[in-house]
């Protein structure tokens, strides 16, 4: 899998993870790593603090989206 943001750059850089959110790839560049909020099943989509702490991979965007959204429990 190639990382989607070097694409939208026009770049061809070989991913190295999968944004847990979106399901994109990532280059080691693009991926954040940091703990998310836990999903509970489908639609409509629960969030709940991480009680693991455990590091996820997101992309740009999506690490984006999620901190305007204030779905970090432990940030906002
Ligand atoms: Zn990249
Ligand atoms: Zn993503």
């Amino acid at each position: 899998m190639k990382c989607y943001e070097c694409a939208l750059e026009g770049k061809d850089t070989d991913a190295v993870g999968i944004c847990i959110v979106c399901g994109r790839g990532v280059c080691k560049e693009h991926l954040i790593h940091e703990e998310t909020p836990v999903w509970e099943g489908n639609y409509p989509i629960q969030l709940k603090p991480d009680q693991e702490h455990i590091k996820r991979i997101v992309c740009v965007p999506c690490h984006i989206a999620l901190k305007e959204n204030c779905l970090f429990n432990e940030v906002c």
